[in-house]
């Protein structure tokens, strides 16, 4: 039996990265703009996410947050963390091993959803740069 660690590197390995892109663009509607596409996790009006192929993942340079197709099948698809592993595993026909035990034992991050972690990372952000920007405008009036 592998461990759910293995499972997760096996998934991110074996399946190629043009896959991960198409199917991503495809169910989110992504728009692409000179290689780059409007990011869903935050409100983009510029282009500003990009996929990269060794990292088989998203990664916008606006928010900062990255999405790869585990994140794909828990935050679009809805699945939890152990049910998204095997999702992927059948519908992408790795043959992978499973442990029925690690539904019960080993499901990370319960306490933490990671769509509500991305989304407060992303408010945060932008809150930061709205008090820069007003700093900014202070420091041009005073002097
Ligand atoms: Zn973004």
């Amino acid at each position: 039996m592998m461990e759910i660690k293995e499972i997760r590197e096996k998934i991110m390995s074996d399946i190629s990265a043009k896959r991960v892109e198409d199917i991503i663009v495809a169910d989110l509607g992504l728009v692409e703009k000179h290689k780059k596409y409007l990011c869903h996790m935050h409100k983009d009006t510029h282009p500003s996410m990009s996929f990269f192929k060794d990292g088989k993942m998203f990664k916008c340079f606006a928010c900062g947050g990255t999405y790869n197709i585990i994140d794909h099948y828990m935050q679009y698809k809805g699945y939890n963390f152990y049910d998204s592993l095997k999702q992927i595993n059948s519908n992408f026909c790795l043959n992978l091993q499973f442990d029925e035990q690690f539904r019960e034992h080993k499901r990370p991050n319960k306490s933490t959803p990671p769509a509500k972690h991305s989304s407060t990372a992303c408010s945060s952000m932008v809150k930061g740069y709205l008090v820069l920007t007003l700093i900014r405008l202070i420091y041009y009036v005073a002097w």
